[in-house]
Formats: C-alpha cells, structure tokens, sequence
C-alpha cells in the first residue's frame, strides 16, 4: 500500500478544496433538491412581476397562518405576522423565543425583475402598424430583448378609480407581443454598431396590431382597433395609461435545461430563485430562537429607490413598530440583528470566461455563493460585510452541512454591481450577501442550478433556525 507523502497530508490539513455539490451530497438529498424545485417553478411561472409574487405569497401566507401585522398587538413566541407595502414588497416575521432586543435573523430578497416598462403615452401607429413604446427598467443587454415572444402584466388605474388588472400573453392561446429586430440580408449597417448600441433603447418598441378598425378613411385606423379593443376588454381609454403600470416581460414558461434536467431555465430568475427560498424557510419555521423577518422588496433593479425599495425607510418603521410591541427601541432592535441580503450572483461562463477571476468567482453546483462585497471598483458602493459576521454565518452553513461557496461579482474594475445589503447595513444591521449563482443573469432566460437553489433553502432555514 502507497503511503502519502507528507506534502499530500499537509496539504490536505491546509489547503482549500472546493468539489461539485451534486459529488457531495447523498441520493436523498440529491432528490429533494429536485423536488423543492417543482415548488420553485410554480413560483416563477405564476410571479413574473412584483405585484404577482407578493399575491402569490399573500395566498400562502393566509393558508399558513400569517395575519397582518397590527401594531398595537401582543405578540407570543410562534406567531406568524406580515406587513404589506402597496401590494408591491412584503415583511413577514415569526415571533421568536428570545425577546426581540436580542435582535432578529433578516432574509432579504427581491421579487422585482429587468423587463421593458411602457411609457406613458405608450401607444403610436406607424406605416399602419400599432406600437407601444417601452422604457427599459433594471439593467438589460437591449440587444437581447427584439425577437423575443413577450406577456403584458400589470395595472391600469382609471379615472373613475377603478383599478383594472392586466395579463395578457400567459394562456396558451393568449396573443403575444414582440420587438422586432433588421433581417441580416439588410443589418449591415446596424452590425456595425457597438454591441451596447445595437439595439437602443428608443428601438425596444412593442409591434401590438396591423388591422384597421375599419374601412373608413379614418388616419391611424389601426391605433383606433387597439384602442376599441382595450376598451370592449377592459373598459379603459388612452388617457388611462398615464396612471398604469404596464410591464412587458418574456411569455416563455420555465423548463428543466439539460439531459440531466439539473438546471431550470426562465425569466427572472433574479431575484425571486433567491426570494422562494426565503419565503419557504418562512413557512416552515414553528418557533425560532430569534425572531424570524423575510423581506420581499420591489425596485432593487433600479436601485432600491421608491417607496416600496429597500432604500425607503418600511423596513426600519415595520421594526420599530414590533419593537414597541415588545416595550423597546427600534433602534436597539436593529443594531442586535443579522441578515442575510439574499440575492444572486454571476456564475462562472466558460463560454465567456475573460470577466471572471477563477478563484473568486462562483460556480454552478457548488452551491450557495456568499459574497463578501459586491460593488464597483474599490468596493464602492457595497457594504463589505465584516470578518466577524462572515465568521458567524460561515459556522452556521457548515454546521447544518450546507453546500456554499464564496465569490466576488467578476475581476476587479471589469463592472460589478449592487443589492439590497447597503441599505440593510445603514441601519447597523450585520448584512453578508448569499444567494444563487445564475448563467446569463439579466437576459430574458436566465439559468440556474437545482442544487444551488435548494442549497440557499438550507442556508436560509440554518440561518433562521
Ligand atoms: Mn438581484
Ligand atoms: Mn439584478
């Protein structure tokens, strides 16, 4: 029999060794990876929007015995309460054993997504054909949004009060809407244009009709069969665009990617992969030893700002509120707690390897990604968790035998980017990023690992437990 060298056992001792999650992890759990994921992909493909996951979690919420938080209540250990932000972000909490000036245990996701917001005046007829013009929301790769088949969602406020709900796009024999790009016979001049540039935003335009509405001589006849046919259904008029939110996003339904159906393939993927964890770890805690808060926000896409984005102060007054619940400061609260901002990151492209730094990027199938900092250049703009508190989650991870792994988003001074955890951190919350690591993040079909789903699950729950 070979013995080892000595070279080989002390690295062993020392060296760091990161292997494939699916190599780690035994049939069983391997399974429920892939059966936590059916859960996931119901999700998504019913909450393509902020205001449809927050009603989607408020159905679950009800059927699992959350009631709307009151702020004159009295609250034992193992209630479950939540906070509604305009139907747009969600706070949920699970009161804990401990009293709540020990601090709380934060999950922080968001369930807004990039897509393509219409204007508003959005519709136009040119050369007899019906648009909507769009304004592009969150960062986006224009480029990759024209051909693409894409669904309606949203709401129209009209002037007499009335709040109509849009979707159109989702049924199977739904109509869908599209943008529509050159044929490469006449795109030699646009294929001259800068990758950035060759699909501008002014040109994400949504073909929504070709028909007259009738054989009168009447100009813009086409714009006009819209506009009766979005009255007949809907009862509103081109005025009522003003006040609508109507938000164009892709109609393609997730699917497993793979032989191996181990990735699952969809549109915004960012943030609600990291999000249904979150929320599932909600579900299932009975009473935890702190109290448990989930945060599901809006407008982390453009920046967290609006008042129902984490940079808004709902956070802060929801804590407040429950610490007076409890006789004490909102302030003494937040300084005791954690949170874990979860949110996704950049995985590994071998394809398109040159933005990333191998021994500090994350990987599919290696499981949940911490990220220390994100940011731009010399770690602006982030909030670089302490030494201390990664220390912190890092023991919880590995001590209920979660698969996790550590990344920076891409090599220094090639982009980078932000979340939710500056803002957690300016209320000296302790905040460390953790989430999922996603293929082609921002485009409208986003790819992600089961197990690396399932892995930020777990992470999640140890953290809350
Ligand atoms: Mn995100
Ligand atoms: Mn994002």
């Amino acid at each position: 029999m070979e013995e080892k060298t000595a070279a080989a056992r002390r690295k062993e001792e020392l060296a760091f060794k990161a292997r494939n999650g699916w190599t780690r992890v035994s049939d069983e759990e391997a399974d429920r990876a892939m059966d936590f994921c059916k859960g996931y992909v119901d999700f998504l493909t019913a909450a393509k929007t902020e205001r449809e996951a927050v009603d989607y979690t408020l159905d679950l919420l009800e059927h699992s015995g959350f009631r709307p938080f009151d702020p004159n209540g009295s609250y034992q250990p193992g209630d479950r309460v939540y906070c509604n932000n305009r139907g747009k972000a969600l706070i949920m909490a699970v009161i804990g054993r401990r009293p709540v000036s020990d601090g709380l245990r934060i999950a922080a996701a968001h369930i807004d997504s990039p897509r393509l917001d219409l204007k508003q005046h959005p519709l136009y007829e040119s050369q007899e054909l019906a648009y909507f013009k769009t304004h592009y929301y969150g960062g986006i790769r224009k480029y990759q949004w024209p051909t693409v088949p894409l669904a309606l969602h949203g709401v129209v406020v009209c002037r007499d009060g009335r709040t109509v709900t849009v979707t159109v796009g989702e049924e199977e024999d739904d109509p869908r809407f599209v943008v529509t790009d050159l044929l490469p016979h006449l795109g030699q001049e646009q294929s001259k244009r800068s990758l950035a540039d060759g699909i501008r935003g002014e040109e994400l335009n949504l073909l929504i009709g070709s028909r007259p509405f009738n054989r009168d001589e009447e100009s813009e006849a086409v714009k006009l069969n819209v506009l009766h046919l979005l009255f007949e259904k809907y009862g509103i008029t081109e005025e009522d665009f003003i006040s609508a939110e109507l938000e164009a996003v892709p109609a393609a339904k997730p699917c497993d990617i793979g032989f191996d159906r181990s990735m699952i393939g969809g549109y915004g993927h960012d943030d609600r992969v990291c999000a249904y964890p979150a929320l599932m770890a909600a579900l299932d805690l009975r009473v935890p030893e702190h109290t448990a808060v989930t945060v599901l926000t809006d407008k982390e896409e453009i920046g967290s700002d609006g008042n129902t984005g984490l940079n808004s102060a709902y956070l802060r007054y929801f804590v407040e509120d429950l610490a007076a619940c409890f006789g004490c400061e909102g302030r003494h609260v937040l300084s005791a707690s954690q949170c874990l901002s979860a949110d996704v990151s950049a995985a590994f492209d071998p394809t398109f390897p040159e933005p990333f730094e191998k021994n500090n990027t994350s990987y599919l199938n290696y499981g949940a990604v911490i990220n220390k900092y994100t940011g731009a250049r010399g770690k602006s703009a982030t909030s670089d968790a302490s030494a201390e508190f990664v220390g912190a989650v890092r023991r919880i991870l590995d001590d209920a035998g979660v698969i996790w792994q550590t990344a920076e988003l891409g090599k220094v001074d090639f982009g980078g980017g932000g979340t939710v955890a500056k803002y957690i951190a300016a209320l000296n919350v302790d905040v460390v990023d953790l989430g999922v690591p996603v293929l082609a993040m921002h485009a409208p079909f986003e790819v992600v690992s089961k197990l690396d789903v399932y892995m930020t699950y777990r992470a999640i729950a140890a953290f809350f437990a």
